[in-house]
């Protein structure tokens, strides 16, 4: 027995997929779908831009896609999960890397289909509505939308090909200088070498001491080896205003709000929101110094746990119960897709060697259902990911029922919606649990941290990222002095006088992988908006209670079949405005006074 529970109960099940990574069914289901996709792409490519290709034929052609996808979710999902319960044992890599081959041959082999759809919509703009088409209306709408940027097919290849030995190189250099450089950390008084993984691990160590010399001993690394990472970011930003260029984009920004399916002025009205409300957040970062007993928080402060935080474990059982308690509380049929999870054994929670780090929930269309993987540690933490989780498993139990497979995933800023609100349930629940001040404050306190990286943090990452392309606009020389000018500008618009910094803390945006990634410009503000998105969501269930019920079952069975301004309607809030934002922002108010009420 471990944690309360049979130790079965915290491994999953994958049988109903496939009975094991060896099952020769899977080879044989491979085989299959590669005989579908030639068929398919006999049938159709180079015959969608023609003139006898209409609603009918865009609709059949849609399904048999469709198939294809569904029979290989099945695949791809079992080989993925396989391999991160157990990345060590061989025949889990085995059936993951041949479902990594296979995936990467059939989407090359049906990439024509996204380009030539796209194409014949845009230029026949009359079939988005054809009643033949009404389910996969805005599917086609989010096709449209990448045309007028796409460029000549040789053109795209020749631009997948200098990435792979520019920003690839870039990123992979960045990547692998950081993880091979070694940090010298006293850890609770002794005195240790670390790898930067090891080191960036104890940025929320509960000793200060020991916090204070990892961020000093990573920060002060990073300004020694500014030539790396300022070489590297500079290229990739200039490389990427070339790209806007020659793709015809009117702002650097305008392909990530595309890939996120909203619009300009929704995100230039969040981020107005955001501006207005840092005092709201600086509010939280001075009671919580006061909270932790300090005249002023250090940068080594901002996410650490409360000193006086109960320390009691939380047994995976526990977890359960109030995980499902929390869920009932909005709805009985909606906590019914959590308990199924624990039904069927789709949650792997065991911790073990070799198993993938942090935690996600996987959708599997074709059973209507979805998996999670999680290492259980016992703490508040851990329950808040795995109410988070379940979350999405939620949000699959709706979309996977009322959508088609093209509609059933949600993009970044709308798949967080059940998770971050099923982390809110969780919090009411808890905190009317909670029997004395310090454990509220340690709830609160969690949940502010996590909310105030999400939307303020993330936030001052926006800012500097734009700041360099309007500097690479205005000619100026991106040198690691001018980049950490930058970065402050953004960081100290978000936390004022809050934080006491150490020089040092000017190379903090270094670290970020994203920033480095080859397509992911701007992967910042969708965690904004997702997080504020759902606060404010919530601050509407507040108010109508159990008449908010339909609306948020509607928001989440609609998946990806509408943007997200179309969703938020569908609660009565207009998404482009600063109204509903600031919604959002109330819901972090309401929990900054009760924690200032406990002081
Ligand atoms: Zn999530």
């Amino acid at each position: 027995m471990v944690n309360g529970m049979n130790e079965k109960e915290m491994i999953w099940d994958l049988t109903d997929m496939f009975s094991s990574p060896k099952d020769p069914a899977i080879d044989r289901k491979i085989e299959e779908i590669r005989e579908k996709t030639k068929k398919f792409v006999e049938k159709y490519q180079g015959k969608i831009n023609t003139d006898r290709f209409g609603a009918e034929e865009i609709k059949e052609l849609l399904e048999e896609l469709e198939e294809i996808a569904v029979e290989f979710d099945r695949v791809e999902t079992f080989g993925y999960l396989s391999f991160s319960a157990n990345m060590t044992i061989p025949e889990n890599q085995q059936i993951y890397n041949k479902v990594k081959e296979v995936e990467a041959e059939i989407s090359q082999k049906l990439t024509f289909v996204d380009l030539e759809l796209g194409k014949k919509v845009y230029e026949n703009k009359e079939l988005i509505d054809d009643p033949i088409l009404k389910e996969y209306k805005h599917y086609l709408e989010k096709l449209m939308r990448k045309v007028p940027h796409q460029l000549s097919e040789k053109e795209e290849q020749i631009i997948i090909e200098k990435d792979q030995n520019g920003i690839e190189a870039w990123s992979e250099l960045q990547s692998q200088w950081l993880n091979t450089r070694k940090f010298e950390v006293e850890v609770e008084g002794v005195k240790k070498i670390l790898s930067y993984g090891e080191a960036n691990s104890l940025l929320n160590h509960p000793d200060r001491k020991t916090r204070e010399s990892a961020y000093r001993a990573i920060y002060t690394g990073l300004g020694r080896d500014e030539i790396v990472y300022a070489t590297a970011l500079r290229s990739i930003v200039a490389d990427w205003m070339k790209m806007v260029k020659r793709r015809k984009y009117k702002r650097p920004v305008d392909a990530a709000l595309i890939a996120n399916d909203i619009e300009y002025k929704t995100l230039e009205n969040l981020m107005k929101t955001v501006e207005k409300n840092v005092g709201l957040y600086q509010r939280y970062l001075r009671i919580k110094a006061k909270l932790m007993g300090l005249e002023k928080l250090a940068c080594w402060d901002i996410i650490a746990p409360l000193p006086n935080a109960p320390k009691e474990k939380i047994s995976y059982q526990k977890s359960k119960e109030l995980i499902i308690e929390a869920y009932e509380s909005f709805d009985e049929e909606y906590a019914s897709a959590v308990k199924e999870m624990f039904e069927k054994n789709h949650i792997d929670a065991e911790i073990r060697l070799g198993k993938r780090n942090g935690a996600f929930c996987s959708s599997w269309y074709g059973g209507k259902t979805s998996y999670i993987l999680q290492s259980y540690g016992e703490t508040l933490a851990d329950v808040y990911i795995l109410a988070h989780e379940l979350g999405h498993t939620t949000h699959n139990y709706y979309a996977q029922r009322a959508q088609r497979y093209l509609n059933a995933h949600s993009g970044m800023i709308i798949a967080e919606t059940a998770s971050i609100f099923g982390e809110l349930l969780m919090t009411e629940l808890l905190l009317k649990k909670a029997k004395t001040k310090e454990e509220k404050q340690a709830i609160l306190a969690h949940v502010l941290d996590e909310a105030g990286m999400a939307i303020f943090q993330v936030s001052a990452r926006f800012w500097f990222e734009t700041y360099m392309y309007e500097a690479i606009e205005r000619g100026e020389y991106l040198d690691g002095e001018t980049q950490t000018k930058y970065w402050t500008s953004g960081r100290d618009k978000v936390y004022g006088d809050a934080i006491e910094w150490f020089d040092e803390m000017r190379w903090e945006y270094a670290i970020k992988p994203h920033y480095y990634m080859p397509n992911f410009r701007y992967y910042n503000f969708p965690y904004v908006a997702a997080q504020l998105l759902v606060w404010g969501l919530y601050q509407i269930y507040k108010k109508k209670g159990k008449e908010f019920v339909p609306t948020l079952k509607a928001i989440l069975s609609a998946g990806g079949s509408k943007s997200p301004e179309e969703l938020v309607a569908l609660a009565g809030f207009d998404l482009s405005k600063e109204e509903f934002w600031q919604l959002g922002m109330k819901q972090y108010e309401d929990f900054v006074s009760q924690l200032e009420e406990l002081i």
